[in-house]
């Protein structure tokens, strides 16, 4: 079984989070360091660590992160501009919690997607 992050203890509602939706399948709370006017963190409910530890039966789990992500945008009113949806994996991808997210990123212009060397 993968190591339990602070996301488990949110999304089982232990630890403190602004938690903005809940499913049988994911949970999406606001990241604690915003990085935009919209940062929020949408985890699949199973501690999956990370993409490389995805399975086929998480595809439903996954699959949801999208139509969360969507619905979410269209409620914070971000989905007509846009916004970025971002997984990151392990140490080159810049991952710090071990628990598989995506994050919602939007409310201003965000930029080149990746950093210029
Ligand atoms: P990663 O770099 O792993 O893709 O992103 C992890 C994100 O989780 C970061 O943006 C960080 O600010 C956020 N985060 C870390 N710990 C907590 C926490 O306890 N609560 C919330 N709401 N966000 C967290």
């Amino acid at each position: 079984m993968a190591a339990e992050t602070i996301f488990s203890k949110i999304i089982r509602r232990e630890a403190p989070a602004d938690i903005v939706y809940q499913d049988d399948l994911v949970t999406a709370f606001r990241d604690i360091h915003p990085q935009a006017p919209v940062h929020i963190l949408i985890v699949p409910n199973k501690a999956i660590p990370t993409v490389n530890d995805v399975q086929p039966a998480d595809e439903a789990a996954l699959g949801r992160l999208f139509s969360v992500a969507g619905k979410l945008a269209h409620e914070m009113g971000i989905a007509e501009d846009g916004y970025r949806l971002l997984v990151n994996c392990n140490r080159h991808g810049g991952q710090v919690v071990y628990h598989l997210h995506m994050h919602l990123l939007g409310g201003r212009p965000l930029g080149p997607m990746l950093l210029r060397p």
